[in-house]
C-alpha cells in the first residue's frame, strides 16, 4: 500500500490550479430530508505541474445542509490557503476542518503525479477489484407510485442497491411500497440525513421489518452516543455518513457501537488517503464499508470508483452511471455493466475531461499560478 502521508507529492514544480465553478442540470430534482435541488454545482480543480495535470472535484454543496462547508467557502479556502501551500511545497497538515477543499487539491495534485507516474489511482491505493457493484440513491418524492416506478426503473436497470431517503413523516409506508414493489430479494437502504432524535426511536424500529442493509445517519452528525443506543433498539444495522469526519472518528464509532456499517465519501473525510485509512480501520474492526456519494460528476466519480475497488467495500454503495444524474457528464459517461462500473486502469483517475462541457458549464473560472 502507498505512503498515507499528506505531503502534496507532486513529480515535478506545481506551476498553475484552475478553479473551475460547473453547474450541471440534473435529469430529475433530488430531495433529501435536507433539502432538493434541480442541478449539480461542483468546483473543478485543474493542476499543471511541469511534466503532468491533474483533475479533482470539490463536492461540497452550494449551502451548508450536508456538512458546514460550501462550495464557495472551500473555493476562498484554495484560493487563499491551500494552494498558496501547494505552491511552496507544503502538505495542509496544519489546516483544520475544510476537508471537502483539502479532498479536492488532494486529488487533483495525486491525478498529476499518477498521470507523470503512468500508474492508476486504484492501483497505487490498492484495489483489488476490476469492477464494483452500482448503487442508486432516490429522493424523497410527493408521489409514491412515482418512486414505486422509478426504483423498479433502477432495479431493471441493474443496480445492485436501491437507497431510499427518508425523512419524518416519508418513512414506513413509503419503505413498505418500495418493499412491496420490488420483493424481498433486492438489496434496499434507507438514508435520514440526520432528520431523527431518539424519540423517533419506535418509528425507525418499525423498519426492521423491511429487512434493510442499513438505516444510514438517522440521528444528527455529532450524536454519538445516542446512535449508539439507538443500536441497541434496532435489528436493522445503523450505517454512518455525515458523523465520521476521520479515522480517528470511525474508530470511536466502531468502538462505541454506534454503526455497523460506514459510508466513506473522500470529500467528507478530507482526501482519498483519508479515506484509505477509514477502510482500513472498517476492515480492522470487522464493520462494513461503502462508498457513498455526492451526485459527483465523472471525475470525482473516478475517485470514488477507484477506491470502492479496494477490499473492504464489501457491499453496494451510491456509486451510479453518469445517466442517472447527468444528459452530458464532464468526462465519458460512466455506463453500468451487467449492474457494475469498471475500474479504470489508466494512468491516473483514468477518465478524460471533455473541455466543450466544461465551457459549457461553466459558471466562473479563474486560475493562480506560481511566483517564478
Ligand atoms: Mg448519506
Amino acid at each position: 500500500m502507498s505512503s498515507h502521508g499528506a505531503r502534496a507529492d507532486v513529480p515535478g514544480p506545481l506551476r498553475a490550479v484552475e478553479l473551475i465553478r460547473v453547474r450541471l442540470p440534473l435529469v430529475r430534482p433530488f430531495r433529501t430530508a435536507r433539502g432538493a435541488t434541480s442541478h449539480k454545482d461542483a468546483l473543478l480543480v485543474h493542476a499543471v505541474t511541469a511534466d503532468a495535470e491533474g483533475w479533482g472535484e470539490c463536492a461540497a454543496e452550494p449551502t451548508p445542509g450536508y456538512s458546514g462547508e460550501t462550495l464557495d467557502g472551500a473555493r476562498l479556502m484554495l484560493r487563499d490557503h491551500l494552494v498558496p501551500r501547494a505552491f511552496a511545497g507544503h502538505d495542509f497538515a496544519d489546516v483544520r476542518g475544510n476537508a471537502f477543499a483539502r479532498a479536492a487539491l488532494e486529488a487533483a495534485l495525486l491525478d498529476a503525479q499518477l498521470q507523470a507516474t503512468d500508474q492508476s489511482l486504484a492501483a497505487y491505493l490498492g484495489g483489488t477489484r476490476p469492477t464494483v457493484e452500482a448503487g442508486v440513491a432516490i429522493g424523497i418524492t410527493d408521489d409514491e407510485k412515482e418512486l414505486r416506478t422509478l426504483a423498479a426503473a433502477y432495479h431493471a436497470e441493474g443496480y445492485r442497491r436501491i437507497k431510499l431517503k427518508i425523512e419524518p413523516g416519508a418513512d414506513v409506508a413509503t419503505v413498505a411500497a418500495v418493499r412491496a414493489e420490488l420483493g424481498d430479494d433486492v438489496t434496499l437502504a434507507v438514508d435520514a440525513n440526520g432528520a431523527y432524535t431518539l424519540e423517533d426511536a419506535s418509528t425507525l424500529a418499525a423498519l426492521d421489518r423491511f429487512a434493510l442493509q442499513c438505516v444510514e445517519q438517522p440521528l444528527p452528525p455529532d450524536a454519538m452516543r445516542a446512535h449508539s443506543e439507538l443500536a441497541h433498539r434496532l435489528t436493522t444495522p445503523i450505517a454512518l455518513d455525515e458523523s465520521v469526519t476521520s479515522a480517528t472518528i470511525a474508530r470511536d464509532a466502531i468502538a462505541l457501537g454506534a454503526c455497523r456499517v460506514v459510508n466513506i465519501k473522500p470529500g467528507r473525510v478530507g482526501g482519498v488517503r483519508e479515506a484509505q485509512r477509514v477502510h482500513d480501520v472498517c476492515l480492522d474492526g470487522a464493520t462494513a464499508a461503502l462508498i457513498g456519494g455526492m451526485l459527483e460528476t465523472g471525475i470525482g466519480r473516478a475517485v470514488n470508483v477507484a477506491l470502492a475497488a479496494l477490499p473492504g467495500f464489501t457491499e453496494a454503495g451510491d456509486l451510479s452511471a453518469s445517466s442517472r444524474y447527468f444528459v452530458e457528464d464532464i468526462t465519458e459517461p460512466w455506463v453500468l455493466i451487467d449492474g457494475h462500473l469498471r475500474v479504470p486502469t489508466g494512468p491516473g483517475i483514468g477518465v478524460s475531461v471533455r473541455p466543450d462541457v466544461i465551457a459549457r458549464s461553466a459558471l466562473a473560472r479563474e486560475t493562480l499560478r506560481a511566483e517564478s
